[in-house]
Formats: C-alpha cells, sequence, structure tokens
C-alpha cells in the first residue's frame, strides 16, 4: 500500500507562510493499493487537490471508481467534498463508508452541509457521479479492493471518530486521527487493533501541555501517539492533524519531542514521520 498525504490540519485550514511545509489543509489522505486501486481516507479541504489531481485520470472521463473511508463527520473531515470535481462526472463511482448505523444518517449528515444556507449546491442529489453509503458500525470489517477493512470506534470528545485498519498481503495500515483517550489510556480493544501495524498513523494535534488545557475537545498529544505506538508495538508512528496554530518550528519540536518519548518508552526501533502534504510512504 502506498500512503499520501493531501491535507494534514486539524480543525481548520491553516494555509500561511508559517505552514507551508507541513501544510495548512485539513485531513485527506489516500491509500493506493497493489493493484493500485484508490482509498479514500476523509474528505477534509485536502480532498480539493486531489480532485484535481485525479482528473486527468480515468476519473475526468466519468470511468473511475474509489472507495471512501470517512472516520466522523466534523467539519475538518467532509469539507473538501462538495469541492471534489470527480463527484459531479457522471459515470463514476464511489462508496462511501463512513459512521452511523443506517444510510439515512450518513446521507443526512452530508446533506447538512450542502444546506442551501451553507452551501450553493443544494444537495448531493445535484452530483453526477453515483455515490453509495455504507455504514460501519464499531468492529465493522469490510472489503474494499481485496483490502481488508476493519473500523473501531473511539473517544473523541463529545462524540466518536472510527479508527481504520487497513491490510493487504501481510502489511498493515492504521488510521487513527481524532481521539482523545480516557486517563487509563487506550482500550485493550483499540490496542489489539493498532497492533504491530507496519504504520500506525496517529492523532498529534497537541503537545501534552495545550492538550491538558484542551482536554474535553478529544484530541492527542504526541505523548498518547508515542505510548499507543509502544504499547501496540507498531513499526512506524506518523503524526497528524496538528493544530491550526501550529507553525512549522513547532510541528519539528513535536517530531523531536516524540522521538525522544519513543527512545525512552523502549520504541527506539519505531520509525517515525510527521506527515506533511505532498509526502507519499510506502507500507
Ligand atoms: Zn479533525
Amino acid at each position: 500500500m502506498k500512503v499520501s498525504f493531501w491535507g494534514v490540519r486539524g480543525s481548520i485550514p491553516a494555509p500561511g507562510p508559517e505552514t507551508n511545509r507541513y501544510g495548512g489543509n485539513t485531513s485527506c489522505v489516500t491509500v493506493r493499493t497493489a493493484a493500485d486501486d484508490l482509498i479514500i481516507i476523509d474528505m477534509g479541504t485536502g480532498m480539493r487537490a486531489l480532485g484535481g489531481a485525479l482528473m486527468p485520470t480515468p476519473f475526468g472521463k466519468g470511468a473511475g471508481s474509489a472507495a471512501i473511508l470517512l472516520s466522523h463527520a466534523h467539519w475538518d473531515h467532509i469539507q473538501g467534498f462538495p469541492f471534489f470535481p470527480p463527484i459531479f462526472i457522471p459515470g463514476n463511482k464511489f462508496t462511501l463508508h463512513g459512521p452511523g448505523h443506517s444510510n439515512e444518517m450518513l446521507e443526512g449528515i452530508l446533506e447538512g452541509q450542502m444546506n442551501p444556507h451553507f452551501s450553493p449546491m443544494h444537495t448531493i442529489k445535484n452530483l453526477g457521479a453515483q455515490i453509495t453509503l455504507m455504514p460501519v458500525p464499531h468492529g465493522h470489517s469490510f472489503e474494499v479492493f481485496g483490502v481488508r477493512v476493519r473500523g473501531l470506534s473511539n473517544p473523541h470528545g463529545s462524540t466518536e471518530s472510527l479508527a481504520f485498519r487497513l491490510e493487504e498481503n501481510g502489511r498493515s495500515f492504521v488510521y487513527a486521527s481524532d481521539v482523545g483517550y480516557p486517563a487509563s489510556g487506550p482500550s485493550d480493544e483499540i490496542l489489539a487493533h493498532y497492533a504491530g501495524a507496519d504504520m500506525l498513523l496517529h492523532d498529534c494535534t497537541y503537545s501534552p501541555e495545550d492538550r491538558a488545557a484542551r482536554i474535553e475537545r478529544g484530541f492527542s498529544s504526541w505523548q498518547d501517539a508515542a505510548e499507543a505506538a509502544v504499547r501496540a508495538k507498531a513499526k512506524h508512528l506518523v503524526m497528524f492533524h496538528y493544530d491550526q496554530d501550529y507553525t512549522d518550528e513547532i510541528v519539528d519540536a513535536m517530531r523531536d519531542r516524540c522521538r525522544a518519548a519513543l527512545d525512552e518508552l523502549g520504541g527506539q526501533d519505531i520509525a517515525l514521520t510527521p506527515a506533511a502534504e505532498g509526502l507519499t510512504l510506502e507500507v
């Protein structure tokens, strides 16, 4: 699997000279399977550039097909959807796997942001592409393009966020953004979900100091991410979803402190990469 980053920021886009290196767009990641099929994870503002990159491919001619995994429906995970050109082209097919127990709930979430008060697009029924909604209840497993996917709900403030584990040809990638564990840390169930991951992408919104001051928002610090990676025996930790007020220099410092924490916790063999827009990593 090849993992590419189109948006790595949390909560709200943060463009500008101080965030140029890591990027200002909100959460959007793609996974290319061994057969080069496309799985999109989350639909933040990074999805706009992804759409542009797909237009010269079969998606520009209405012959594209992709799966979308949606962790939860906060703005920074859905706002790119109405600005993703392939959804307007008849013939394209998307299957969106997201939170909830019913298609109606998922449809309501997506329709909500296209309400005329918020958007000129009025309704997802105006889109040309075929969009199939598939709810993912806690613990649900399914297969997309030969990749085994399982979704498990993590606590995220007053709501929940799905962590997805993807497995193909014996390799594993876990996407665990937007998670605020209780004081006791991640549950045994969620640690088993992350266990031995070749790559664990984990929420790294805050420093431990800022997390302590904003605990109710339901995010992780780099310390939480390092502890989860060591406890789950992950092989590679990817930092993700940086606070909108963190400059590139602050993220550099978080990376250094996270590296030191991994080493201190016994995770010297765990590779560490801070996600950045435009970066592609091989799982
Ligand atoms: Zn978020």
